[in-house]
């Protein structure tokens, strides 16, 4: 529908870039991308950071009548405070960052704290090295990254704000250590453990790495035995194990993360039974063993002892060769295959008291790569079916023949065999059955062996017991260090350890000079010689403190709580605050973490849900777990470039990189090879994500790294292409100056009072205040729907734009909530941009939706580019916000319409409206009266569904054109040898050879082409026949003939402004009431 106005102002429908003759909008389409205009984006920044800081945005302070918002809480993993925020903390703070904008956006009462996992080793060596205090130096590295934090546009609670150093926070780290203890989950023992030599600590397993080197110092671990505090994870292992199937469940977490959890945690079945040891002395004694594959007893050829095993320490004791090696061995690599044979020891086989063995007895070996912390230390040597064993047993017994029990089903008539060096030297590892030969069991598959062994062992009274075995090890928090949470434990002569009284914590650092620190080694805490130094808190007599610190992965495992009530000064948190907003709804962190982290927290998060904190812990479906969901990113990789010849990386200043597409090394004029790789000093291929921000603004630089890759995967951060998303997010700040609205509309223009209402709905309301011209429809129609209007209404550029605006408002939505795909949110709102940008200016209501459109995008392009967001808003409000002084009511007055944030997310309400408006139809095409052919094509645009009306001139054209373009309307009506022409020739425009007549109806559905040899009234007759088999109600036909224009329509009818509104107002009425003048 076209309103007089603008047809005579030379408006007309055009595919794309519209010439349109007002000056606003030939400066659109010619000088698409322009400058920002009046600021930058580093500019735009400065101006909306600076005004959220000033003004607090109302979500922040809702009014007392605002019902109370549903929660969501989303929580970044905290950094630690190493002074500079890199490109990867750039990537998770973005992600976190998006998600809790648009959680806002979307009504939820958002939780998005920051704080700073500020304890730990870095702090302290920078102390020993400059003789800094720890704390100076980490308050010192928080301010700068805050600093740096603040530039990237976050939307952060900073008022939760937490420093797990502070006193006051680890006063409550120091609670929850003295909950476990009084519950028995805290206890000191001795152990071997992981000592690094050159940071003077104690290190857990997973500290060290494959090849038995400090993770963090890079120095080669030593074992050593000493007393250490442990925390009994061990006493969750089973939920921590059976829960994650809830964790699981539509991948709330990765299914790579829970794969490494579970198998930390190392749930194997099996069986324990025990070796008799007949010493030379002629002592006994006993080795306790646990197998998964107890069928291959019958292959044991050796036990073998870890380092520290019990039998192991004693017989050192007599043993000076045996201590030698036990020396040597805590240097081998953890997979090496020495062994030490153990003088006058033999270990014999349980099943040697039911049947008959070649060898009853067998020697006993300490090994290395036994574990001291898997089963009891001990395993039974079987080379024939394990290929550790296999690889000990060659190191140490050379070409000593190796006994294989175990063989394939289909080999089952065979005899065991003896492995000797050759090309059948090799274990097998399956299952099978066992090998004939072997009295009683031959030819017993594995699984039904065990049980007739376990069975058989149990009648004779031998120790045997079918159990389970976990990898998990009970969690060693020791740490001799002083940059840590001290173990509130005060140890005392006469009452052994003594918790520090409740009143008494926290247990604060002692103050120490700087001076202090420089060139210390060891334990600052232990050298002290007054903190250390107190009564007992029981008997009063003179006592120590305890002076290791913990592990800090135990103010991370319980964090999450504490940003709920920050100042609480009694209790990590209130219970209430815990039961209304634990679990975190979305945990966002490095994949790194997958393991420790996530464990730890897990599980004092299980714990804390049996105690008064949070004893609902989170409803009987949660279990007490701490992180509902989980968004793990991936690395970001940096561009990295290197010598082809030498191999050498180069610095980038070393490379021309005038054409960032073809990089020439300056020295040799060679192309450099060009790579992604993880970032590091040595590649000289970090960045600096500040530097980037200064120089492109936070938004621009937020959306590229968004953009670049999915969320989960690695990011090649490639600034060669940030100019891309730059030019898009000019074009938004271009699309806000709404210079595609024509002067005479924007000068009357109303904004909606609702931005979210049905289309029907901003179109009644449009006609009321006469924005819109009324609409024409056929006199026939006796009761047009609203939708009847509409499809009358809207002409083929609005629909098209309506509807992708649509789809992008699901498309968006389904993306942000479902987190991984981040990128297709950008991509989605580029190509809206284009569509808005590119629309025909057909009718005023196309600016009315182009405005809707825009305001639709701002409202999703928010959690990505904030500030471009509220730029955009404010600039579009004022330029189409003209005539709303005069509407009292109108929003745009209280506060809900000032900032974007406050406007919520968009809804696709009129998907269905615009699939109905835009489906397809089947039409019949019939030559002559006789059915030839049906065809699918898109429904012409105007009263479809209403079959009474004949069609207007440019929709029977639509109609033929599509059918003519199809494969059977070629065949038979196409131009270029269609049979119905003959090899007439065929003038432009025609449709049908001269004489011929054409006729659309029931709203396109048929077409029947009548040729010049049929009378009127025999193929009039014939489409009333084929009318009778759908509605018959007065149809018009419309009929071509030739290039002869089209008939008038017979019975057209006008509606009037009065008939639309009258019609409106009733519906209205029907709905809400009178509606406001
Ligand atoms: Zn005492």
């Amino acid at each position: 529908m076209r309103s007089p106005a603008l047809s005579t102002l030379g408006w007309r429908p055009c595919l794309r870039r519209p010439l349109l003759p007002h000056p606003r909008c030939s400066v659109l389409t010619t000088r698409r991308y322009e400058s920002t205009g009046p600021l930058s984006f580093s500019e735009l920044d400065k101006k909306w950071h600076a005004r959220w800081a000033d003004t607090k945005p109302s979500y922040l302070s809702p009014d007392a009548s605002d019902a109370p918002k549903p929660k969501c809480y989303i929580l970044p993993m905290f950094p630690y405070p190493s002074g500079t925020l890199h490109l990867g903390h750039l990537r998770v703070y973005t992600i976190s960052d998006v998600l809790a904008r648009f959680k806002q956006l979307q009504g939820y009462n958002v939780i998005h704290p920051i704080g700073w996992d500020a304890f730990g080793l870095p702090a302290e060596n920078a102390a020993l090295e400059r003789g800094t205090h720890p704390e100076k130096w980490t308050l010192q590295n928080i301010e700068k990254m805050k600093e740096q934090m603040m530039k990237m546009g976050g939307r952060w609670d900073w008022d939760r704000e937490i420093r797990t150093c502070d006193p006051e926070f680890y006063k409550h780290t120091q609670r929850i250590f003295l909950m476990l203890f009084e519950r028995g989950l805290a206890y000191k023992a001795e152990s071997l453990v992981n000592y690094d030599p050159v940071d003077k600590t104690v290190l857990a397993n997973e500290q060290v790495d494959a090849n038995g080197f400090s993770w963090r110092s890079g120095a080669k671990v030593e074992k050593i035995m000493l007393k250490q505090w442990f925390l009994k994870i061990k006493e969750f292992q089973k939920p921590l194990l059976e829960d994650m199937e809830n964790l699981a469940k539509g991948g709330r977490w990765p299914e790579r993360v829970l794969a490494m959890q579970k198998n930390w945690l190392g749930r194997s079945t099996g069986v324990k039974l025990e070796f008799l040891v007949h010493k030379a002395n002629g002592s006994n004694d006993a080795i306790e063993v646990f197998t998964t594959r107890a069928d291959t007893l019958f292959g044991v050829q050796y036990v073998a002892l870890s380092l520290s095993h019990s039998i192991v320490r004693e017989a050192a004791k007599e043993d000076a060769d045996l201590r030698a090696f036990i020396d040597r061995a805590q240097n081998l690599p953890p997979d090496s295959k020495e062994g030490y044979l153990l003088k006058g020891m033999l270990a014999a086989n349980p099943l040697s008291s039911i049947i008959d063995l070649a060898d009853e007895t067998v020697p006993v070996y300490v090994a290395p790569y036994v574990l001291d912390d898997y089963g009891s230390g001990a395993v039974m040597g079987v080379p024939g079916h394990d290929s550790r064993d296999y690889a000990f047993w060659r190191a140490n017994l050379g070409d000593a023949p190796i006994i294989q029990v175990i063989v394939p089903q289909e080999e089952a008539h065979l005899e065991f065999k003896m492995l000797l060096p050759g090309d059948q030297d090799k274990p097998m590892l399956s299952k099978g059955v066992i090998a004939k030969g072997i009295e009683d069991f031959s030819g017993i598959p594995s699984d039904e062996a065990i049980d007739k062994i376990v069975d058989l062992l149990q009648k004779q009274d031998v120790a045997v017991q079918k159990t389970e075995n976990w990898r998990l090890r009970d969690w060693l928090i020791s740490r001799q260090r002083y940059w840590g949470c001290p173990i509130p434990i005060i140890h005392c002569d006469s009452c052994g350890p003594v918790p520090v009284p409740k009143e008494d914590l926290p247990v604060e650092l002692p103050k120490l000079a700087d001076e202090f620190f420089k060139g210390k080694t060891g334990n600052p805490l232990q050298e002290d010689p007054t903190w250390k130094k107190t009564t007992c808190p029981k008997c009063g007599s003179a006592a120590e403190r305890e002076t290791d610190t913990m592990d800090t992965f135990m103010d991370s495992s319980w964090y999450m709580f504490r940003f709920l009530d920050p100042h609480n000064k009694n209790e990590l948190v209130s219970s209430a605050l815990a039961e209304s907003n634990m679990p975190v709804d979305v945990y966002v962190g490095g994949v790194e973490h997958a393991i420790l982290h996530l464990l730890y927290a897990r599980f004092i998060s299980k714990f804390l849900a049996t105690t008064s904190i949070w004893p609902s812990g989170g409803g009987p479906e949660n279990h007490g777990e701490p992180f509902k969901r989980l968004i793990t990113q991936g690395m970001v990789h940096g561009r990295t470039y290197s010598d082809p010849t030498t191999g050498r990386f180069l610095k980038h200043e070393e490379v021309d990189l005038s054409k960032p597409k073809n990089p020439v090394i300056k020295a040799t004029g060679e192309v450099p090879n060009v790579t992604f790789e993880k970032m590091s000093k040595s590649k000289h291929n970090g960045v600096d994500p500040t530097a980037t921000i200064a120089k492109y603004g936070a938004d621009v630089t937020r959306a590229h790294m968004l953009f670049q890759a999915p969320v989960s995967d690695v990011l090649e951060w490639d600034i060669t292409s940030i100019s891309g998303v730059q030019r898009w997010l000019t074009r938004v700040l271009r699309l806000s100056r709404v210079s595609w609205i024509p002067p005479h509309v924007l000068g009357n223009f109303t904004l909606p009072m609702d931005i979210d209402a049905p289309l029907e709905e901003q179109m009644q309301e449009l006609w009321k205040h006469r924005r819109i011209a009324p609409t024409k429809l056929h006199s026939k129609v006796r009761d047009p729907t609203e939708l009847d209007i509409l499809r009358d209404y809207m002409k083929g550029p609005e629909k098209q734009l309506w509807t992708k605006t649509q789809q992008t408002i699901e498309s968006v939505t389904k993306s942000y909530s479902e987190t991984y795909s981040l990128n297709t949110v950008v991509s989605d709102l580029m190509t809206l941009t284009n569509a808005i940008f590119d629309a025909s200016h057909t009718s005023p209501l196309m600016s009315y939706l182009q405005f809707l459109s825009t305001a639709h995008l701002l409202r999703m392009l928010a959690p990505v580019a904030p500030a471009v967001a509220e730029e955009a808003w404010e600039t579009l409000i004022q330029k189409t916000g003209t005539t709303i002084s005069s509407f009292v009511q109108h929003p745009l007055h209280c506060r809900n319409w000032k900032s974007v944030f406050d406007i919520g997310f968009p809804r696709a309400n009129d998907t269905e409206l615009m699939r109905q408006l835009s489906r397809t139809i089947t039409t019949v095409v019939q030559i002559d009266g006789k059915r030839k052919f049906q065809v699918e094509i898109e429904g012409p645009e105007a009263r479809l569904g209403t079959p009474r009306n004949a069609l207007p001139d440019e929709e029977v054209e639509f109609v033929l054109s599509q059918v003519v373009e199809t494969e059977e309307g070629r065949h038979w009506l196409g131009r270029e040898g269609g049979k119905i022409w003959r090899g007439e020739k065929v003038g432009e425009g025609e449709w049908a050879p001269k004489g011929w007549r054409v006729m659309v109806v029931r709203g396109g559905r048929l077409v029947n082409f009548v040729g010049p040899g049929v009378k009127k009234g025999k193929g009039e007759k014939r489409e009333e026949n084929v009318r009778a088999e759908g509605e018959s109600d007065g149809e018009e036909g419309r009929t071509l003939i030739g290039r002869t224009p089209l008939a008038q329509e017979k019975s057209g009818r006008t509606y009037s402004l009065n008939y639309i509104t009258d019609l409106l107002k009733e519906k209205e009425n029907q709905v809400k009431g009178p509606p406001e003048v």
